[in-house]
């Protein structure tokens, strides 16, 4: 056996550096060569000495082997990184619900927040800039003086810059660095590039121009479709025949919708199934004859030795669970990172209210605190009549939403050890604690260590 490293990430101002050279260390190079593995005998270097010697030659077979053959996960060999600074909050909301990509964003839970506001194009366009700018003064200053009052009445200094920023809008900047390969990295430029969000169209159209410049051969395809740009007329549609139906009006933080049919014994048979030579219904009807113990057994025996980072066995995907959520704008930045879930979100709707984080409460500021989102409110209602999605620049990260969050228990468990352990923010922390409490009555045996990294010793003491 031989490993070699072929490539990683370098700096690209390293790169600038060398003159002139710097066509030679397109990530197109890697793409082109392994895409020859498949059917050409020679062994990986060479492929990678002729690619990195005709770099275009390299170009023209990504061009034949990805888009003339169709064999696009080539593509995924090249992999960019992104400086993304100065971007809203609304508009890191899209970029981020790309799984294929890996994100670390300023935190506004560990950083106080400046006056860093992003004044959309709609906003301008519908001369409402004035108006907005004073808006986005105000709630600047009411974090200030939240954080502030906290502080006075003993909240801890973490507590205070984790909640005074429930009264932000998403209207803030952010940064952030992303991660991606051109497979992906072409797919979010064509649907940010279709969205109706002015700034997300600015997004796209500086990360394919850096794309294209550094490796035309893989980000080929870059522009909106009206495939994607429909969705928005369509979504209007359908919203409008929802409407015709009464709402059930739920706005509890978290329902278990459903789960997979009888998903403890479900599990016990995908254990039986993948250990042994028995097929799928056989293994559930065995798996239906056994008592409590010995299923338990099963799934105790899959955790015996496992660590706190390990995760459990593959089986447990097969045990779907679909939970609806309220959460605030501010809880929801966090659930979205989990990439391994199916999230669907709705729109922001006033009619869910916002959250008031406890510390606001304590402090005897809450009165203020939706006088404030009042405001918000207001300047929401006034953009929302020129332009419908430029209005959610006015949302405040206290604002709620329902989302539909699918997981599976095995992502789950990797869920809940972060999100319910005591390092978690309080608001994710709660939403996780009821999920697990309502998993483990549907899965006694299959959720028994569902729970936060500071609680696994004991859980699985107690096995
Ligand atoms: C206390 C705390 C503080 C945080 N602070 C910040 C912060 O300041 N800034 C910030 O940006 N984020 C922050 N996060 C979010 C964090 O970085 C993760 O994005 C989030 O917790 C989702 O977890 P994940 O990436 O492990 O899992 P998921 O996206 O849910 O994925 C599940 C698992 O799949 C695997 N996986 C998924 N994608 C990949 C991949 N591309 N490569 C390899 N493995 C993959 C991993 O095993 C991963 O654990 C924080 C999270 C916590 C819990």
């Amino acid at each position: 056996m031989e490993v070699k490293i072929a490539g990683y990430n370098v700096d690209s101002t390293l790169i600038d550096d060398i003159n002139g050279k710097s066509e030679s260390f397109t990530p197109e190079i890697i793409s082109a060569s392994y895409a020859r593995i498949s059917r050409d005998p020679r062994n990986i270097p060479e492929l990678r000495k002729e690619a990195r010697e005709a770099v275009k030659k390299a170009r023209k077979s990504n061009e034949k082997i990805i888009f003339g053959l169709g064999h696009s996960s080539v593509a995924e060999h090249a992999v960019f990184n992104f400086d993304i600074m100065g971007i809203s909050r609304l508009a890191v909301e899209e970029l981020e619900s790309f799984r294929l990509a890996s994100f670390t964003e300023k935190s506004q839970r560990y950083i106080k927040i400046g006056e860093d506001i992003f004044i959309p194009k709609e906003i301008k366009e519908c001369s409402l800039e004035k108006e907005f700018g004073d808006v986005m003064n105000f709630l600047s200053d009411e974090y200030n003086s939240l954080y502030k009052n906290m502080l006075y009445h003993g909240e801890d200094e973490s507590v205070a810059k984790e909640d005074s920023r429930y009264i932000l809008p998403l209207a803030v900047t952010a940064q952030l660095g992303m991660t991606v390969n051109a497979r992906e990295l072409e797919y979010i430029i064509s649907r940010l590039a279709s969205h109706r969000l002015k700034e997300l169209n600015e997004l796209a159209e500086k990360l394919g121009a850096i794309a294209r410049k550094i490796a035309p051969s893989l980000v080929r395809y870059p522009q909106a479709v009206d495939y994607f740009s429909n969705k928005f007329k369509i979504r209007d549609k359908i919203d409008k025949i929802s409407r015709n139906f009464s709402s059930d009006e739920n706005t509890e933080d978290v329902r278990l919708l459903s789960e997979t049919k009888d998903c403890d014994n479900f599990l016990v048979a995908a254990l039986l199934f993948s250990s042994g030579d028995i097929g799928a219904e056989d293994a559930k009807a065995m798996a239906l004859r056994m008592s409590i113990k010995e299923r338990n057994d099963i799934v105790q025996a899959t955790m015996g030795g496992i660590q706190l980072h390990n995760s459990v066995w593959r089986e447990f995907e097969h045990a779907h669970l679909l939970f609806e959520v309220v959460v605030s704008a501010s809880c929801f930045a966090q659930l979205k990172r989990h990439r391994m879930a199916t999230i669907t979100a709705q729109p922001y709707s006033e009619r869910l209210g916002i959250k008031i984080p406890k510390s606001v409460e304590r402090c005897g500021a809450a009165e203020e605190f939706k006088r404030v989102a009042d405001v918000s409110k207001r300047l929401y209602e006034k953009v929302r009549k020129a332009n419908s999605f430029a209005a959610d620049y006015a949302i405040l990260n206290a604002n709620r939403r329902r989302v539909l969050f699918d997981i599976n228990l095995r992502e789950l468990y990797h869920f809940s050890r972060l999100r319910s352990d005591k390092h978690a923010q309080w608001e994710i922390r709660e939403l996780s604690e009821k999920m697990s409490k309502m998993v483990k009555r549907k899965l006694p045996a299959g959720a028994v260590l569902l729970g936060g990294k500071d609680t696994f010793g004991k859980l699985k003491n107690n096995l």
